[in-house]
């Protein structure tokens, strides 16, 4: 029996224990746990295992023969995807808190693991659990840094919530998946999005203070395929900066910290479905892994509008190189060594000729 007494609804925060000390660790909520030792057999950055791991998710490998399931993963289908009606606050059109909203609504689940802003900075994630559909709306958007989303897990267990969602990013997918069948919950849907380029959000914070005279301004940002940041302002003005005008070289060498530069799962590849955008040439993109993944998309009916994903430009032609540096650079950021002359050209030339859609994000 599921018990709310005292949780209030439609968003929870219960306490969390401190994280135990480790590391390569993004603090996935797993060190929180009454069992800390479960990182040795969870993390992504001990002993990964992806073949096992996306055997018994998926109920396959990524097939060899399938050159996009070596970059993206095993799939069932991909396309590109947005709601029609866009959610105000989402970080695209919503698709990822709208699918968490309808298992909520029809009772598939009994509460949704997510994070939310935390109320002393948007910037900063905090993990809730969601357990009305009307939370959720609270939870849209991206928040940069990482937060311990599965330490969630035991309290939403010890309350009696036996069908769970959980929304989250590789590695934290990475540690849930690792233990699910000890989880002992009935029904786990997970949907995951992509992530690189992350960072602390403290880091983050000193990025935004190097882009605007007026940080605290900015409500919402975005590494968009056509290789600009797109910025918005509390005052509706919305700004989009060249990648290559970006000021990288003004950043701390740290600011991309060793667990996301040598990260390997960008595009989430043990989630019932993926939810990003990098393929989507200004919609989002789908990838559907298997048959939950095909269910919570189904749960969405006529609210999406999907289509093929198509691809341009050739990421082994004249870009090679720059991509190759812009790679080893920052996880895709640019490089501190183009000389500033160079940059706006570069910066105006990229999206014409550079990889776009699925090409795009195969570079990635
Ligand atoms: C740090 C980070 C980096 C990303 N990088 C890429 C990328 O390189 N390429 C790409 O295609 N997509 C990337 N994404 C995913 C992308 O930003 C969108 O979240 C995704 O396209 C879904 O859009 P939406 O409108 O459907 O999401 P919404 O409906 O707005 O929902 C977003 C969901 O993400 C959750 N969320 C927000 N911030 C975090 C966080 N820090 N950690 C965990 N969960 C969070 C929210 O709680 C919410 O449930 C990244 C996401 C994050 C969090
Ligand atoms: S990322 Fe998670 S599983 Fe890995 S060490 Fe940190 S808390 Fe443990
Ligand atoms: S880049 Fe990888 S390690 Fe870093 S927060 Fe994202 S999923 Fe985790």
């Amino acid at each position: 029996m599921v018990d709310r007494s005292d949780i209030p609804s439609p968003i929870w925060a219960p306490p969390v224990r401190a994280a135990a000390p480790r590391d390569l660790c993004t603090d996935c909520g797993i060190s929180r746990t009454s069992d800390p030792k479960q990182c040795g057999k969870a993390c992504q950055f001990i002993k990964p295992d992806y073949p096992s791991l996306e055997a018994r998710v998926h109920g396959r490998v990524r097939d060899a023969a399938k050159p996009d399931e070596i970059f993206f993963g095993p799939f069932r289908r991909m396309v590109r995807a947005s709601l029609r009606q866009p959610r105000d606050g989402a970080q695209w059109t919503g698709i990822a808190t709208r699918i968490a909203e309808r298992l909520l609504e029809t009772g598939a689940v009994d509460a949704v693991l997510t994070m939310a802003p935390d109320p002393q900075d948007r910037w900063k994630p905090m993990p809730v659990v969601v357990t009305s559909a009307d939370g959720m709306s609270q939870c849209r958007g991206m928040r940069m840094g990482y937060a311990p989303l599965l330490a969630l897990l035991e309290p939403a267990r010890a309350r009696g919530f036996k069908r769970l969602a959980v929304i989250g990013i590789p590695c934290q997918v990475y540690a849930l998946r690792s233990l699910e069948a000890k989880l002992g919950f009935e029904r786990l849907y997970v949907v995951g999005t992509p992530c690189s380029d992350n960072t602390t959000t403290a880091s983050f914070h000193t990025f935004l203070d190097l882009l605007s005279d007026d940080p605290d301004t900015i409500t919402y940002l975005e590494f968009r395929a056509d290789y600009h940041v797109e910025l918005r302002f509390s005052d509706g003005r919305v700004q989009e900066i060249p990648f290559l005008q970006l000021p990288i070289s003004k950043l701390p060498p740290d600011f991309f910290p060793m667990t996301c530069r040598t990260c390997v799962d960008y595009t989430n590849v043990l989630a019932d479905i993926t939810i990003g955008y990098m393929a989507g040439r200004g919609e989002q993109w789908l990838l559907v892994r298997n048959e939950r993944g095909e269910e919570l998309l189904d749960l969405l009916g006529d609210e999406v509008r999907t289509a093929t994903l198509d691809s341009a430009g050739n990421r082994a032609g004249p870009v090679k190189g720059f991509l190759k540096n812009v790679e080893l650079a920052a996880g895709g950021l640019p490089l501190r060594s183009m000389p500033n002359w160079l940059r706006p050209i570069v910066g105006w030339l990229m999206p014409k000729i550079g990889p776009r859609g699925l090409e795009f994000a195969r570079a990635r």
